[in-house]
């Protein structure tokens, strides 16, 4: 494998944990694509069992191809090491599950991924781990939350459909003095937008399925962390759940990475241009982006996030139907949720994300039933513009 250059994110995405010259040359990564691998003699099965001896096992233990994507994600969150899942959802629920025991408590930030949610309501109701949200808006708020069994505290920033923030620089300080682990799961921003590790937080988690796959082809987990932390949860809740990634998917995740921060400065400034043009248009009733100077947590923005990011969400004057026939009337931008892909994608959270949460629920949190959130794609600025305003003269 590559030793840790200290190079800069736009360098590191391309070459970090790989060393051509230990795969005959290959400029890209080989796809290891086998189950098992054979040991020479019985004794070095042994050693390798035994940790005497490093090299690869069995693939659901490791494999190559998912090593360097392991060692290049660990680089750019500026961690000790990482673990590659064969879903988002994988290496959410090996983390939380290494975290906590029966009778234990996760603080949430107020809102999190719907099956996050529903993961955690089956760890409360088959394992007595409860949970609870808290808006995280200040230290005191924060403090008065924590309980005395709180053992995680789980964040999501930016917070999917409304865009709230959560401040992380606070949010690790005050677990410090706690000694409560902060776990954030970074998909929104991608590893070049944000990196919570670096800001005192412990383990970061992304679903690799959205900005960094980035082509739409790949449903996967990442999770980054201390060195310590990540082989316990290599050695118990992944190898025993059992939630690997595919060589093959491994593969195609490093070759999306190679792209990551050009897509990232695309899909951002194609995203400032569509705020501008929704923030100005009579049909629309509310926008919600980190980058509105306007927004509540613009000043978190600046603090922890490079740039705002690739998601905006917005109301339409009317009802439920008119944001369905909005979408209907669109011909270039997809009706899709996941996000972080080439192809601009809408979806309706009140009808699809967010519609297992009780409507007065829903509305507390800010998501109406005019409510929509746009992926914004790599295409031109103006041709999505054109298609939502043509789109929007319809209704
Ligand atoms: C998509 C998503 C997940 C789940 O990831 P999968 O790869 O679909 O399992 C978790 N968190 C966030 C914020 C997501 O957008």
């Amino acid at each position: 494998m590559g030793e840790k250059r200290n190079l800069n994110f736009e360098t590191e995405v391309v070459h970090t944990g790989y060393d051509s010259k230990q795969f005959q040359g290959s400029l890209n990564p080989p796809i290891f694509q086998t189950s098992t691998f054979t040991f020479e003699h019985a004794e070095q099965g042994e050693k390798r069992f035994s940790g005497e001896e490093d090299g690869y096992i069995y693939s659901r233990l490791g494999n190559p191809t998912v090593r360097i994507l392991e060692e290049r994600m660990a680089a750019l969150e500026n961690g000790e090491a990482a673990l590659a899942f064969g879903s988002g959802m994988a290496a959410v629920s090996a983390i939380l599950v290494a975290l906590t025991k029966s009778g234990d408590h996760i603080l949430c930030s107020q809102g999190v991924y719907g099956c996050t949610f529903g993961l955690l309501q089956l760890m409360k109701e088959k394992y007595h781990i409860g949970h609870n949200f808290s808006s995280m808006d200040t230290r005191e708020q924060l403090l008065n939350a924590i309980r005395p069994e709180t053992t995680c505290i789980y964040v999501e920033t930016p917070i999917n459909p409304t865009m709230k923030l959560v401040d992380l620089e606070m949010v690790s300080s005050v677990a410090k003095e706690k000694g409560i682990p902060v776990v954030v799961d970074n998909t929104f921003s991608s590893p070049y937008l944000q990196n919570p590790l670096a800001i005192g937080c412990d383990v970061v988690i992304h679903s690799a399925t959205k900005y960094i796959c980035g082509h739409g082809d790949v449903i996967a987990g990442i999770a980054v962390g201390k060195k310590e932390f990540i082989n316990e949860v290599a050695m118990t809740t992944q190898k025993d759940i059992g939630g690997v990634i595919s060589p093959f998917d491994a593969w195609l995740l490093l070759r999306g990475l190679k792209t990551l921060a050009v897509r990232m400065d695309r899909h951002c400034d194609n995203t400032d241009k569509i705020f501008k043009f929704l923030s100005n248009h009579p049909k629309v009733k509310e926008v919600f982006y980190p980058g509105d100077h306007n927004h509540p947590d613009y000043e978190i923005m600046k603090k922890q996030m490079r740039k705002p990011g690739g998601l905006i969400s917005f109301a339409v004057n009317g009802t439920k139907e008119t944001a369905q026939k909005f979408m209907n009337e669109l011909k270039l931008i997809k009706i899709a949720v996941s996000l972080g892909d080439a192809e601009t994608l809408i979806q309706h959270p009140a009808t699809m994300t967010h519609s297992v949460i009780p409507k007065e629920d829903r509305e507390r949190m800010g998501i109406s039933d005019t409510l929509l959130r746009l992926s914004i794609g790599l295409e031109a600025w103006e041709d999505i513009q054109q298609d939502l305003e043509q789109a929007l003269q319809k209704i």
